[in-house]
């Protein structure tokens, strides 16, 4: 958690309110909290924290405006979202702009998030075919059976610092497709897209009530988590959170599915292209300084392959242009705040310690003119094993880890022995090897000479074990069966008159 600034009247920042019942509005809170621009380390707004009276108005706005859209026809409600797809592509620049000023991550980087956002906009457009039902004819004489979903009510969402457009987008497009109203409480580091996201649903006729933004803290996603009004909550954060959102949530009485942190491994076989799995490790490594979930923080080299990977990637790693966001020119900009880049440097000084080696090191990296920036430089370590706190933290920066195994074999233990399950990959030039790793490895998302194979959402995005707490993942036929409850109507339409043939018997099919 962060320590939350109670300094409401610096009144010469920018203030972040909420957006509730179509409107940007202060509503009644009375702490804020700083954001920052990560690359001067200046702090650039003060956030309004939403109090238990702030998501109780959201959530009154969000019951009213679910009236009417649950009845709205899907036709009609895939039209707003055709609309709203149009107005984010339109918008996509804008928006990372705002990531790219409250997070940190490069500007092309930022847009690529968005574009991915979009993908679940267009899947989510085609909901009139998503929610078909089933129709059996004559499952008795007389007797038709028909299923079909309907949406929950209120849901909400509560999402993490480094994807500000693009985890919400996992969520609200599908829930406000499937007829839900949906409250996001977004990072409070990076809360700004989500007030551009909220406009960009009211142009594209999304009446006012069905999408609001509680920007908040603990007391904010507590209040969500409280509310007996809210149906279903969707979460995507770190794994101790996840859990506590995941009980307190369905000790309310919610649906609950909360996907957690990661530790992703690549292994790179003897039979790999080196210089290929160098090039890509080190994006996936050191793109977004390391902060996304599907980064890969451990390199497993298998056998002889090992001094070259180490060489290979170190080289370039130190070709990584780090600066801010906003030069087109970077690779890589900043983390996300002084605590997490201070949290990184002293986790890269315990490998030494413990017994590993630094090949490259990213502490002292200085940014001209952005000294004050929250910079760490791509670092990469050699000879870590299991034990050492650098292999066993999620340490969500730009630094790659390298364990070095005798097997294929070997590789797949220690993957399937890491508590988390989120992503993984391999390099290989074996079809067989690759797909026996497929099979064996306990991880939910799978790349072959991909290293963040992040699903399309067409297909669902989640992970295994303390990477997901609950049972459903993110978007996909999964989403919308998350926002969804199905009925079952069996049906008689007797002719006027006909003999009723009523039994207290228990009614079988014949
Ligand atoms: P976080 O868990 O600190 O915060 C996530 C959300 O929870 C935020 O909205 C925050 O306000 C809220 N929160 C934080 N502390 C809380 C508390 N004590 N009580 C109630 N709510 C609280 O995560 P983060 O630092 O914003 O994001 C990074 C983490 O998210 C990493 O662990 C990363 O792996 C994970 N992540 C996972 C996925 C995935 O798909 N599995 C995707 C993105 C990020």
């Amino acid at each position: 958690m962060l320590d939350f600034v109670e300094a409401k009247g610096e009144t010469a920042r920018m203030r972040i309110e909420h957006w509730i019942e179509g409107e940007r509005t202060p509503g009644r809170s009375s702490r804020v909290a700083p954001v920052f621009n990560p690359a001067t380390g200046q702090q650039s707004a003060e956030l309004l924290l939403a109090e238990p009276e702030d998501v109780a108005d959201a959530v009154r706005s969000a019951q009213q405006a679910f009236v009417g859209w649950s009845e709205t026809s899907v036709s009609r409600r895939a039209k707003v979202l055709f609309a709203f797809r149009e107005l984010v592509s339109a918008s996509a620049e804008e928006l990372a702009h705002l990531v790219v000023a409250e997070h940190g991550k490069v500007f092309s980087d930022a847009l690529g998030e968005v574009q991915r956002g979009l993908e679940v906009i267009e899947f989510a457009c085609g909901i009139p075919t998503l929610l078909k039902g089933d129709y059996s004819d004559q499952v008795s004489a007389g007797v038709d059976t028909y299923s079909f979903r309907e949406p929950l009510g209120v849901v909400a969402g509560i999402t993490p610092f480094n994807f500000p457009v693009m985890v919400p987008m996992w969520m609200h497009p599908v829930a406000i497709a499937c007829g839900n109203s949906f409250i996001l409480k977004p990072s409070e580091r990076d809360p700004s897209a989500s007030l551009l996201v909220a406009e960009l649903w009211q142009r594209a006729g999304l009446p006012d009530g069905v999408f609001s933004v509680v920007n908040g803290d603990k007391v904010t996603v507590d209040a969500l988590l409280d509310h007996p009004s809210i149906a279903a909550v969707s979460f995507v954060g770190s794994t101790p959170i996840a859990r506590y959102v995941h009980e307190r949530g369905t000790r309310a009485g919610k649906r609950v599915q909360a996907l957690g942190g990661a530790k992703n491994h690549a292994v790179v076989l003897p039979d790999a292209d080196v210089e290929f799995a160098a090039e890509h490790l080190s994006a996936a490594a050191f793109g977004s300084a390391g902060e996304r979930c599907m980064a890969i923080s451990v390199a497993v080299a298998v056998g002889p392959v090992a001094d070259e990977v180490v060489r290979a990637v170190s080289t370039r790693a130190g070709a990584v242009k780090v600066g801010d966001g906003r030069d087109a020119s970077s690779d890589m900009g900043p983390v996300v705040s002084r605590a997490a880049q201070q949290r990184i440097v002293d986790l890269i000084a315990t490998a030494p310690e413990q017994g590993a080696s630094v090949v490259v090191d990213g502490r002292d990296l200085v940014v001209a003119g952005r000294e004050e920036g929250f910079f760490v430089g791509p670092t990469v370590i050699d000879g870590v094993t299991t034990d050492m706190d650098a292999y066993q933290e999620e340490i969500f920066g730009p630094v790659l880890s390298v364990v070095r195994v005798e097997t294929v074999e070997e590789a797949l233990a220690l993957i399937n022995s890491n508590p988390y399950g989120n992503g993984t990959a391999i390099f290989t030039s074996s079809g067989e090897a690759a797909r026996r790793f497929a099979r064996g490895v306990d991880v939910g998302m799978i790349g072959i000479n991909v290293p963040v194979p992040v699903p399309m959402a067409f297909y669902s995005f989640g992970g295994w074990k303390d990477s997901l707490v609950g049972d459903k993942h993110v978007h996909g036929m999964e989403g919308v069966s998350f926002y969804t409850r199905a009925k079952v109507v069996t049906s008689r339409w007797p002719a006027p008159k006909a003999a009723s043939g009523a039994s207290f018997a228990f009614p079988t099919s014949d």
